[in-house]
């Protein structure tokens, strides 16, 4: 089969929205909203560096969207669309069978129409998504805007996927193939965060980018950290070092000030994130527990390690 016969079988559903012109032709037409910036993004996968070569093809389409969603989550605005390059050593019409199906699912789920893209054969099996999003104009959530005596919070718990890695076949195994982009928090921090990022390499290290950025330090809280009960029964420096070195959790870190977070908390009583500590003016990242200092030494997933 023709890469344009792999094209219109796999990759050419209609359009869920405000697409001028989708797949089909040298490139894609799109309308910018009235004053609204373009956020745009890209995100590879690489079979046997990103996921072992046997996952699941469903699984990998779906994260393949999910973690481009979730930069553009971390910038505060709304995805949009994305493109698609797909590098495969053969044609599996099963595979790209469930591998479109999960990219269409997490596309429908959030809103998000696949515009275009580009296929070719190589000997790796290589996932580029590129994803397109808007935000007002100057509003977009960046890294380096945290403000000294902000809160220091995070959505949802860290350090599943890590432990899904070391324990495959776990419930929690669910948090590494199928992360949720925290589209609609994100959004909703508009006006209110003053940085944000999305925690892909784990949260000490994806935290360090905004310090950095900010120039700020932090001190958290060790006892505050949000994590599933499988990792609460680990030994405590387990613990740790999964909630904060592991990677692909996929939700979002952000610096707030107090009286912007009880706002957040107005509009969305139940919104699931927790304060984990404080910026602060000091250059560096401090971990307590029972409020005395207790350091850790934590480095992240390193790409070129
Ligand atoms: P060109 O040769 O002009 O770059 P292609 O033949 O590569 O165009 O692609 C034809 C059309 O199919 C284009 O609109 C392109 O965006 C789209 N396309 C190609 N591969 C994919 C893919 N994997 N997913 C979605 N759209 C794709
Ligand atoms: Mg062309």
């Amino acid at each position: 089969m023709a890469e344009f016969s792999i094209i219109d079988t796999y990759f050419n559903r209609k359009n869920l929205h405000s697409v001028d012109l989708g797949v089909g032709d040298d490139s894609a037409l799109l309308t910018p909203p009235p004053h609204q910036q373009l956020v745009i993004c890209a995100d590879t996968l690489v079979a046997g560096r990103h996921f072992p070569l046997d996952t699941d093809p469903y699984a990998i389409g779906w994260k393949s969207v999910a973690v481009n969603l979730s930069d553009i989550a971390a910038m505060g605005a709304t995805p949009h669309s994305i493109l698609l390059a797909l590098s495969l050593p053969q044609i599996d019409h099963d595979w790209l069978k469930a591998f479109s199906q999960g990219l269409y699912d997490c596309c429908d789920q959030f809103g998000v129409s696949l515009i275009g893209g580009d296929t070719t054969q190589s000997p790796h099996l290589t996932l580029s998504v590129t994803a397109l999003g808007w935000v007002d104009q100057g509003q977009a959530i960046k890294r380096s805007s945290a403000q000294v005596g902000d809160l220091v919070v995070v959505s949802g718990t860290v350090g599943d996927a890590a432990f899904g890695l070391k324990h495959l076949g776990h419930p929690l195994q669910k948090r590494l193939d199928y992360p949720t982009p925290r589209c609609e928090l994100g959004q909703m921090l508009k006006g209110l965060a003053h940085s944000m990022i999305d925690v892909s390499d784990g949260l000490a290290q994806d935290l360090g980018h905004i310090l950095k950025a900010s120039h700020v330090g932090a001190v958290i809280n060790l006892d505050a950290l949000p994590v599933s009960e499988a990792l609460k029964a680990l030994p405590e420096s387990e613990q740790y070092s999964l909630a904060l070195a592991g990677g692909d959790d996929y939700e979002l870190c952000f610096s707030i000030s107090e009286h912007n977070y009880k706002k957040l908390l107005d509009k969305k009583p139940n919104v699931n994130t927790t304060i984990i500590g404080q910026i602060c003016a000091e250059n560096t990242l401090k971990f307590q527990k029972d409020g005395l200092d207790h350091p850790l030494h934590f480095t992240g997933y390193q790409h070129f390690a």
